[in-house]
């Protein structure tokens, strides 16, 4: 499988590219600054011809297209995106004190980028058997269970679902699986230390249900990393 890895250079994108190579797949790892790749470079190295590392910002639609260009000319089919890359600002932030640039940002990274990803990618997803785009969410972005804080990232995911759901109903003819994920809460630069979960468990579940090795809800548009649908 050609699966292409938004934010792959840490945190769960790193652990998503690594569990997708162990297993065989082609991983076309989008990485926002490659000259800050750290690991990544010793990760296309260990598994060779597998990982090309591309340059690749949600925010910044050239680079976007550029990259389905090279694809196209290179005649490179895509089977697989995960919508990976995210950012969590104003974190514990009251609203009477928001800086709403940081809601407009939230908005550009985890919405806008995935729907930009989206938009210059599907053609490439013309044909083959099984084919996906996962859109990693969180539960902070369920309605049903909104907690009241983190304005930002839990409107923004939120919206990451809507956005699934409605790109489920557009592709359903053409065969395209779509998901929203949440992936648990786990020890990345973002989640933090005190977070209970393995990055690396997260990202082989993910890649689980990205081979179809688990069954998910077909009418279900958010689930977790075990395939599991999650409260809307
Ligand atoms: P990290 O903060 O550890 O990593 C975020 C990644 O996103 C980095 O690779 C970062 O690149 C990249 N990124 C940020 N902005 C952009 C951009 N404009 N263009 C391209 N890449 C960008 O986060 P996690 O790995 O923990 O999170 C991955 C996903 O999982 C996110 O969507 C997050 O919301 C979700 N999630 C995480 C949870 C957790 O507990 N960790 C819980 C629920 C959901 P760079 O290094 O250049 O900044």
């Amino acid at each position: 499988m050609n699966i292409v890895i938004t934010g792959a250079n840490r945190g769960l994108g790193y652990e998503l590219t690594l569990a997708a190579a162990q297993r065989g797949h082609k991983i076309i790892a989008g990485i926002r600054s490659p000259q800050e790749a750290g690991k990544m470079g010793e990760l296309v190295s260990r598994f060779p011809g597998q990982i090309e590392a591309v340059q690749l910002d949600v925010c910044d639609e050239e680079s976007i297209a550029r990259l389905a260009e090279t694809l196209q000319a290179e005649r490179k089919q895509v089977d697989a995106v995960i919508n990976n890359a995210g950012i969590l600002l104003g974190r514990g932030v009251a609203i009477e004190e928001l800086p709403i640039e940081d809601v407009i940002r939230s908005f550009e990274v985890n919405l806008f980028g995935p729907m930009m990803v989206i938009k210059h990618l599907l053609p490439l997803m013309e044909g083959g058997d099984s084919r996906s785009v996962l859109n990693i969410s969180s539960e902070a972005g369920s309605i049903s269970n909104a907690y009241g804080g983190d304005f930002p990232y839990a409107i923004s995911k939120t919206a990451i679902n809507m956005f699934s759901k409605q790109l489920k109903r557009y592709v359903k003819d053409r065969g395209i699986r779509v998901y929203a994920i949440h992936p648990g809460w786990i020890k990345t630069d973002m989640g933090g230390d005190r977070a209970p979960g393995d990055p690396a468990e997260s990202a082989n579940g993910i890649i689980d249900i990205l081979e179809m090795k688990k069954e998910v809800d077909s009418e279900s548009f958010f689930v977790n990393y075990k395939g599991e649908p999650m409260p809307i």
